[in-house]
C-alpha cells in the first residue's frame, strides 16, 4: 500500500486549532494556498520518498574510507526535494527562504514523516540549524551560510551528545580555544550525530558545543560554534565521521560518532555569545522538539493506513452477522483498535498544530507575542513527548492488527514501531519533557499561561454543552471531569509551592500525559463541533466521542497515580 497525505483532517486541523481561516494571521496560506501545497508535498512523499523507506530500511548508510554512502534512490531524493523547493518552506526571504508560517511546515513535517522518519530527519535537523543562525549568527555567518542551508544545497547538524553527557549536557567536555583572528579551534568527540555524514549535501553545517578553557564550570560555560565540513576556501575542516551506529530502527538516517580536531583542531566560528551556547541551542532545539512531535504524528498516521488497509484485505472469523470468514475490520475489536489509532493520531497532531499556530503568533510584533511565546513554551514538552508516545503505542496496535504478519517484517508494520521507538528518546527524552513541563512551564508568566490554557479548555466543555448534539454533550461532560481532575493536582502543587520537589518529579511524566490528554481532549471537541457534515463531520465526532471514552475516562485515576503513586515511588526500596 502506498501512504496518502491525510489533506482534508490536516487542513481541518490547521482551520480550528491553529486559525488558519483567521486572514490576518496567515494572509500566505489563504484562498486555497495551503490546500496546493500540501497536494504537491502529498504526491512528492508518495511517490518519491515512501518507495525509499523499506529500501533505506534494509540497505543501512556504509561508511568507506570517509565517506558515507546512503540507500540507493536516497540522495537524488534528498537533492530533488531541496530543488523543488521544500527546504526553503519557511526560512527569512532576503535568504532565498518563502518565510511560510511554522503552522504550514508541521503540517508538511507530517507527510515528509509519514513517507519515511529517516529521510526527513535530515531537513528537520537543517531547519533548526537554520533557527539558531537567524536568531544568533553574526551578519557575516548568515550571509556565508544561510542561503545554501536554505535551499538545502547544503544540510545542518546539531552536535551537542558525548559519551558522558546525554541528558546532562553540564557534564559536556570538548574544548574550544580562540585563535586570535575571530574564530576557534574545536576538539571533542561528539556521539550519535544525526547526518554528521552523507552523500546528499555538497557540505555540511555542524553546530557544536564546546567548552573554552576559561569557561565556568556547569552549563554556563558552554559556547556555541559553527564548523563546516568544507571551509570557505573549499578545503576540508579538520572534522570526520568515525563510525556510523547500528540501530533499532530509521536505519537510512546516518547516526554518526563526530570525530573534530584530531589534526590541530576544527576551525569554526562563534554564534552568539561566549558562554551562553546553550540560549542559543535551546532556539535550535525547540524547533526540533515539535518537529519530534510531527514525527510521532506521522507515524502514527502510517501506521494507521498501513493497519485500515490490511484490515480491509484480511479474512479471518465470522463477523457479528456476516456468512464465513470476514474482513477483520468487520471484528467490533479490531474495529476498535483503528478507531482508537486514529483517535490518539488526532490528538497528538492538535498539539502540534497548536504548538505551530502559537510560535507564529510570537513571531508577530504584536503586544500579545510574549504571551504566544509563554504558550508555544508551555505546549512544547506536551506536542513533543505526547505525540512520540503515542507514536510506539499507535504502531504497537498496528503491528497487532496484522496479526503474525505484523511480527515479520514484510508488511512494514514492524518497521514502523522500530523507527518510532527513537522518538521519545532524543531531543530531551519525554521524562526530562516532563521535569521541563512541571518544574519550569507551568510558572510561566507567574501561572497565567496554564490559567490561560485551563479557561481554553473550559471554553470547550461549554461548546460541547451548548451543542445541541447529545454525542458531543456527553463527550463533553466526561471532559469536564477529566479537566476537574487535571486542575486539582494543578491545585495540590500550588498549595504544596515547590514544582522542584521529589514528589513532583516522581509524578512529572503521568502529569505531562494528564495535560495533554486534556489539552489535546479540547482541541477534539472543537474540531467535532467546527466540521459540518459529510465524512469530516464523522471522523471528528468519533474521535472526539472515543478518545474521552478511552483516554479521558482515565484522568480521575490518573491524579491518584500522579499524587500517592509519587510517594510510593520514592519509598520504594530497589536495592
Ligand atoms: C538515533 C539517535 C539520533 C540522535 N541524534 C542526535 C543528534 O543529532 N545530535 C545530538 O547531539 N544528539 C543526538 N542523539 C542523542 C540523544 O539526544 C540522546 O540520546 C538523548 O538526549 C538522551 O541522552 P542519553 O542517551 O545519554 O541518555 P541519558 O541521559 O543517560 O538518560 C537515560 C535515562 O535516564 C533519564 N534521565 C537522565 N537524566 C535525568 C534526570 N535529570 N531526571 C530524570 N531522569 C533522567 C532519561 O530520561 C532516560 O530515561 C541521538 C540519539 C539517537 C539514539
Amino acid at each position: 500500500m502506498t501512504y496518502v497525505a491525510p489533506i482534508p483532517t490536516i487542513l481541518h486541523a490547521m482551520r480550528v486549532v491553529g486559525g488558519m481561516d483567521d486572514g490576518t494571521a496567515y494572509p500566505a496560506l489563504a484562498d486555497g494556498a495551503a490546500e496546493a501545497i500540501l497536494e504537491e508535498a502529498g504526491h512528492f512523499a508518495s511517490e518519491r520518498i515512501a518507495p525509499l523507506n523499506r529500501i533505506a530500511d534494509k540497505q543501512n548508510p556504509v561508511l568507506r574510507g570517509g565517506v558515507v554512502t546512503t540507500a540507493p534512490g536516497w540522495k537524488e531524493a534528498y537533492q530533488d526535494w531541496a530543488k523543488a523547493g521544500w527546504n526553503a518552506l519557511t526560512g527569512p526571504e532576503e535568504f532565498g527562504g518563502q518565510h511560510l508560517p511554522s503552522l504550514l511546515a508541521v503540517a508538511c513535517n507530517e507527510i515528509w514523516n509519514s513517507a519515511s522518519v529517516a529521510f526527513a530527519l535530515n531537513p528537520l535537523l537543517t531547519a533548526g540549524a537554520i533557527e539558531a543562525l537567524v536568531a544568533h549568527g553574526s551578519a557575516e555567518l548568515q550571509q556565508r551560510y544561510l542561503p545554501s542551508l536554505i535551499s538545502g544545497v547544503w544540510t545542518g547538524t546539531m552536535n551537542l551528545t558525548e559519551p558522558q553527557a546525554g541528558s546532562d549536557l553540564a557534564l559536556l567536555r570538548s574544548k574550544a580555544e580562540r585563535h586570535g583572528d575571530g574564530s576557534y579551534r574545536i576538539s571533542g568527540q561528539k556521539i550519535y550525530i544525526t547526518y554528521g555524514e552523507h552523500d546528499g549535501a555538497q557540505n555540511i553545517i555542524h553546530l557544536v558545543l564546546a567548552r573554552l578553557p576559561d569557561a565556568p564550570a556547569g552549563t554556563r560555560g558552554i559556547s556555541l560554534f559553527l564548523v563546516p565540513k568544507f571551509l570557505p576556501d573549499g578545503t576540508r575542516n579538520d572534522v570526520r565521521c568515525h563510525s556510523i551506529e547500528h540501530k533499532l530502527g530509521i536505519h537510512g538516517s546516518p547516526t554518526c560518532t563526530m570525530i573534530f580536531g584530531d589534526e590541530g583542531g576544527a576551525i569554526g566560528w562563534l554564534i552568539g555569545e561566549e558562554n551562553r551556547g546553550l540560549n542559543c541551542m535551546f532556539t535550535m532545539m525547540n524547533n526540533a522538539r515539535l518537529m519530534v512531535g510531527v514525527q510521532g504524528v506521522a507515524v502514527a498516521e502510517m501506521a494507521m493506513q498501513k493497519a485500515l488497509h490490511y484490515a480491509r484485505e484480511r479474512k479471518q472469523g465470522r463477523a457479528p452477522g456476516e456468512k464465513g470468514a470476514s474482513p477483520i475490520i468487520q471484528h467490533p475489536d479490531v474495529k476498535r483498535m483503528l478507531l482508537s489509532m486514529r483517535a490518539k493520531t488526532a490528538a497528538a497532531r492538535a498539539l502540534c498544530m497548536a504548538t505551530g499556530a502559537a510560535l507564529d503568533a510570537s513571531h508577530k510584533s504584536s503586544d500579545s507575542a510574549r504571551t504566544a511565546l509563554d504558550r508555544a513554551s508551555l505546549l512544547t514538552p506536551l506536542a513533543k513527548a505526547y505525540a512520540t508516545d503515542i507514536a510506539v503505542e499507535v504502531a504497537s496496535t498496528g503491528i497487532q492488527i496484522h496479526g503474525g504478519m505484523g511480527f515479520v517484517e514484510e508488511t512494514g508494520a514492524a518497521q514502523l514501531w522500530r523507527d518510532s521507538r527513537i522518538l521519545p528518546i532524543y531531543e530531551g527524552t519525554n521524562g526530562i519533557q516532563a521535569i521541563d513541563l512541571v518544574t519550569r512551564k507551568l510558572g510561566l508568566d507567574d501561572g497565567h499561561c496554564v490559567a490561560d490554557e485551563m479557561a481554553r479548555c473550559a471554553n470547550a466543555a461549554k461548546l460541547a454543552e451548548q451543542s445541541g448534539h447529545a454525542a458531543l454533550q456527553r463527550a463533553g461532560t466526561v471532559f469536564a471531569h477529566g479537566l476537574a481532575a487535571l486542575q486539582s493536582v494543578l491545585e495540590h502543587w500550588r498549595k504544596a509551592n515547590d514544582p522542584s520537589s521529589p514528589l513532583a518529579l516522581a509524578g512529572a511524566t503521568p502529569f505531562l500525559k494528564l495535560f495533554a490528554t486534556v489539552s489535546a481532549g479540547a482541541y477534539l471537541i472543537d474540531m467535532a463541533a467546527a466540521a459540518k457534515g459529510g465524512a469530516l463531520a464523522d471522523e471528528t465526532l468519533t474521535d472526539c466521542c472515543l478518545f474521552m471514552d478511552t483516554e479521558l475516562m482515565q484522568a480521575a485515576s490518573a491524579v491518584d497515580g500522579i499524587l500517592h503513586g509519587a510517594d510510593l515511588v520514592l519509598e520504594a526500596n530497589l536495592s
